[in-house]
C-alpha cells in the first residue's frame, strides 16, 4: 500500500523552531508505511520579497540536510514506492514567483511539483479565503497558474478564494488540487471547500487531499471517524478515485484523537475499513489517487 501525504509543514518548523519535536519524522513515516510525504516550503508572516526568499533558501537547505541524511527526493509522485519513504518539495503561498515568471522554472527545477496560490496573505496572484471571496485571479495570477500548469507544478487551491479557484476551473485547461481542505457542508468555515467546488474540481479531473486539522473538521474534538465522514462526503460529490491524505503534520496545532503523526496512519485506514470502504477504496484515497492526479495531469 503506497501511502502519501500532500501537506505537512515540517520543513518551517525546521528552519523556523531548530531543534523542536516534528510530527514528522523518518522513524515515524516509516512506522505508518509513508512511501510520500510532500514537504511544503510555506510562505510565513507577510513580508519584504528578500525576507520571503531568504525563507525559501533557508527551507531549501534544510530540505538538502534531509537527503544528506539519507532522505530520498521523489520529483514525481509515481516513484512512490510500498515499503520506501521518498519526500517531494511543494510550496505554499507563491509569493516567491512574484519577481516573474521565470522564477517557477527554478522551482520546478528543485522538483517543486505543486504550489498553493496564496497562503492566508493577498499576493500578486490572488487574494486568500479569509479576506473575501469575490476576487478573481489577478492577471499575473493567471499567467502564473499558467506557467505552473505547462511546467506540471499542481495548482493547489488550499486557502484560495471562492473566485480564484473559479477562475483556475474557467479559465485555464488543467485540473486543480487541493492539498490540504475539508468539505464547508460538515464545518463551516471559508477555509473548507463548498459542495460546488468539490463537485467542480472532481468533475476536471482534480484531486482533493483532506487536512486532519480539528478546527476544520467539526465543531468540537474530532476522531478518526470525523475523517472519514469528510471522505463519505467527497465521495458523495463526486470523487471516487480523486481524494487523498493532506495531514498538515507540523502546521496543526491540535490533532484528532489517536491521529497524532505519520506512525498513525495504518489506524486511519482501519477506521476506513472498519466504515465499510472497499480494500480498493482505503488503497486509492491512502495513495494511489494522487499518484493518478499527477499522472493525469
Ligand atoms: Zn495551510
Amino acid at each position: 500500500m503506497r501511502i502519501c501525504d500532500a501537506h505537512c509543514d515540517t520543513l518551517y518548523n525546521l528552519v523556523n523552531t531548530p531543534g523542536s519535536a516534528n510530527d514528522v519524522t523518518m522513524e515515524r513515516l516509516i512506522a505508518g508505511g509513508v512511501a510520500l510525504q510532500v514537504m511544503a516550503m510555506y510562505v510565513g508572516p507577510k513580508a519584504p520579497i528578500e525576507e520571503t526568499e531568504a525563507l525559501f533558501n533557508k527551507m531549501l537547505a534544510a530540505f538538502e540536510g534531509l537527503k544528506a541524511q539519507g532522505w530520498v527526493q521523489a520529483m514525481d509522485p509515481s516513484e512512490a514506492v510500498d515499503g520506501q519513504v521518498k519526500v517531494m518539495l511543494s510550496i505554499e503561498g507563491c509569493e516567491v514567483f512574484e519577481r516573474g515568471l521565470h522564477v517557477i522554472q527554478r522551482y520546478r527545477d528543485l522538483g517543486v511539483r505543486m504550489a498553493a496560490i496564496t497562503w492566508n496573505h493577498e499576493n500578486a496572484l490572488a487574494t486568500p479565503h479569509c479576506i473575501n471571496a469575490t476576487d478573481g485571479l489577478k492577471p499575473f495570477g493567471l499567467e502564473a497558474v499558467r506557467e505552473m500548469q505547462r511546467l506540471k507544478i499542481a495548482v493547489d487551491i488550499s486557502h484560495l478564494n471562492e473566485a480564484g479557484v473559479n477562475d483556475i476551473l474557467t479559465k485555464t485547461d488543467v485540473p486543480p488540487m487541493a492539498s490540504h481542505s475539508c468539505c464547508r457542508a460538515l464545518k463551516d468555515h471559508t477555509r473548507n471547500l463548498t459542495d460546488e467546488q468539490l463537485k467542480a474540481v472532481f468533475r476536471a479531473g482534480g484531486f482533493v487531499a483532506l487536512n486532519f486539522y480539528p478546527a476544520f473538521l467539526a465543531d468540537g474534538p474530532s476522531t478518526m471517524d470525523t475523517l472519514v465522514d469528510h471522505f463519505d462526503h467527497m465521495l458523495a460529490m463526486g470523487g471516487e478515485g480523486k481524494i487523498g491524505f493532506g495531514s498538515d503534520f507540523d502546521g496543526i496545532t491540535s490533532k484528532p484523537e489517536g491521529l497524532d503523526n505519520p506512525a498513525d496512519f495504518p489506524a486511519l485506514l482501519d477506521v476506513m475499513r472498519r466504515r465499510g470502504y472497499s480494500e480498493q477504496q482505503v488503497k486509492s484515497i491512502a495513495g494511489e489517487a494522487m499518484i493518478d492526479y499527477f499522472a493525469r495531469i
